[in-house]
C-alpha cells in the first residue's frame, strides 16, 4: 500500500501541470485519483461523523476521540447553548431570508455587537454570517488601488482571497517576523495607504503572532493593524479575549476579526472597532451585503456560547491546560510540535505519504486528527495538526498519547523527525 500510495501522491502534482487540458479531463483524472487514493484507504477529506459529541465522536460506527476539531471551549453540546438555539427558532423561525442591509438584522445581532464591543475593549462589532465573510467584508471595504496589504506567509486563505478581490496590492513578509514586515513598510512610498493583516493565532502551526513587534511598526509607519483572532477567542488573554488582550494591546489593534465557529460553537464572526471604520464596512462590506444574514438559531448559539465564556472562564485554562499535557507529552516522545503555545499542536512531519499513513493509523486507533498535505501546504511541509478542547479529559489524552507512542515507534520517527521515514 505505502509504494502505490506514494505513487499516487507524487501523481497528483502533474495535475498541477494540466493547463493545456479542458476543465472536462481535469475533473476525470481528479476523480480517478480520488477513487485510487480512497481504496488504499488514504483520502483523509469529508468524512462522515455518526454522531458528535464534542470531546467523543463516532465515525463508521467506531467511537473516536476528537482532536480535529475547533470547539475549543466544548460548548457545541452545552444545554444552554443547544436551548439558546432551539428558543431562537422557535421565536424568529429558521432564516432571516435575506441581507443585514434589508430585513436581515434583528435586535438580537444589535445587543449582541454591543457585548461583543465591550468585551473586547472596541468603540463598535458588525456581525456577518461566517468568519470568512468577515475578513473578506472588511478588507475588501477598505481597500483601493492605492493600498498595499502587508501579509504574513502563513495568514489564514480568507486574507489572502480578500486582498485578491480587492484592488489593493499585496506584500507578503516572513512568517512572525515583524522585522520583515517593517522592511516591506519601508519600502512603501508613504502616500500608499498600508493596511497589516495577520493570524492572531496561525490556524495549523498553533503560534502566535508577535503583537507587541508589529504594533510598534505599524505605529511608525502608520499602518492600520488586523488581527484576525479566529482561533484566539476564546482560547488566549485574561478573559479568552484573543491575542490582542493577551499581550495588552486591544487598544492599538485597530481592528479585530473572529469567528462564531470555533470556541463560540456557531457559525458566523465578527469584525470589532471604531465607530467609523465599523459604519464604514457596514455600508460597503460586500460579503455582508450582498449575502443572507447569520440564522436567528446561530446568532443566539453564539451568544450563548459567548456568555459561557465570560461567566466560566476557567473552561480558556483547561483548554490550555489539556493541551500543555498533551504537548509535554509528545515533546517527551521525541515529537517535533514546533513552538505551539495554544490549543494547536502541529505535528511537523515534512511529506505526505508519512503524514496520510499516520492519520489512518491513528484514527484506526481511535484518535480523530486532521492530516494537513499539499496543497493546503508545499508538497515537503506536510504536517498533522490536533487540536484540544476543554471536555478533554486525562484519559482521553492518555489514550491519545499512547496512539502515538506505538505509531512513532512503528515508524521509527521519535527523535528523528521529518526524515521522509517511511520513503
Ligand atoms: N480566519 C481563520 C484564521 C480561520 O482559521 C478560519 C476558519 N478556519 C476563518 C477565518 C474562517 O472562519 P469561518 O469558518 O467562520 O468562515
Amino acid at each position: 500500500m505505502t509504494k502505490n500510495l506514494d505513487q499516487l501522491l507524487n501523481s497528483r502534482l502533474s495535475l498541477n501541470n494540466m493547463g493545456d487540458k479542458d476543465i472536462r479531463t481535469r475533473a476525470q483524472e481528479f476523480q480517478k485519483l480520488i477513487q485510487l487514493t480512497s481504496e488504499l484507504e488514504a483520502y483523509p477529506y469529508f468524512q462522515a461523523l455518526d454522531d458528535n459529541q464534542g470531546a467523543e465522536a463516532v465515525l463508521n460506527g467506531q467511537r473516536v476521540i476528537m482532536m480535529g476539531s475547533n470547539n475549543y471551549l466544548g460548548l457545541t453540546t452545552h444545554p444552554k447553548v443547544r436551548e439558546a438555539a432551539i428558543k431562537a427558532i422557535e421565536t424568529y423561525g429558521t432564516s432571516m431570508t435575506g441581507s443585514r442591509l434589508l430585513n436581515g438584522t434583528l435586535s438580537l445581532h444589535e445587543e449582541f455587537e454591543e457585548e461583543i464591543a465591550d468585551f473586547l475593549g472596541k468603540e463598535a462589532a458588525l456581525i456577518f454570517t461566517t468568519g470568512y465573510q468577515v475578513n473578506i467584508g472588511t478588507i475588501t471595504a477598505l481597500t483601493d488601488p492605492n493600498t498595499t496589504v502587508f501579509l504574513d506567509k502563513l495568514n489564514h486563505a480568507s486574507m489572502w482571497d480578500a486582498v485578491s478581490m480587492s484592488a489593493a496590492r499585496p506584500v507578503f513578509y516572513k512568517h512572525l517576523d515583524a522585522e520583515s514586515l517593517g522592511k516591506s513598510l519601508e519600502k512603501t512610498p508613504a502616500d500608499r495607504q498600508k493596511i497589516v493583516v495577520t493570524d492572531g493565532i496561525f490556524s495549523m502551526e498553533g503560534d502566535i503572532a508577535p503583537l507587541p513587534e508589529i504594533v510598534k511598526v505599524c505605529q511608525k509607519h502608520k499602518a492600520l493593524l488586523i488581527v484576525d483572532d479566529a482561533h484566539a477567542i476564546g482560547t488566549l488573554g485574561p478573559r479568552g479575549e484573543g491575542a490582542a488582550g493577551h499581550f495588552g494591546l486591544s487598544k492599538e489593534v485597530d481592528l479585530i476579526t473572529a469567528t462564531f465557529s470555533k470556541a463560540l460553537a456557531s457559525t458566523g464572526g465578527y469584525v470589532a472597532g471604531d465607530s467609523d471604520l465599523i459604519n464604514y464596512i457596514k455600508h460597503f462590506g460586500r460579503s455582508m451585503i450582498f449575502s443572507a444574514s447569520i440564522t436567528p438559531s446561530n446568532l443566539a448559539a453564539a451568544r450563548a456560547a459567548f456568555h459561557i465564556l465570560q461567566e466560566e472562564p476557567e473552561r480558556v485554562r483547561q483548554v490550555q491546560k489539556n493541551a500543555e499535557k498533551l504537548k509535554n507529552g509528545l515533546v517527551e516522545m521525541g515529537w517535533d510540535v514546533g513552538p505551539s503555545e495554544t490549543p494547536i499542536i502541529p505535528i511537523f512531519l515534512g511529506d505526505d505519504l508519512t503524514t496520510l499513513t499516520l492519520w489512518k493509523e491513528l484514527l484506526n486507533a481511535g484518535v480523530y486528527i486532521n492530516p494537513v498535505v499539499y496543497p493546503a501546504v508545499p508538497p515537503d511541509k506536510a504536517l498533522l495538526r490536533i487540536s484540544t478542547i476543554a471536555s478533554h479529559n486525562d484519559s482521553h489524552i492518555q489514550q491519545a498519547l499512547d496512539a502515538f507512542q506505538v505509531v512513532g515507534e512503528r515508524y521509527h520517527l521519535l527523535q528523528k523527525q521529518a526524515s521522509n521515514a517511511l520513503g
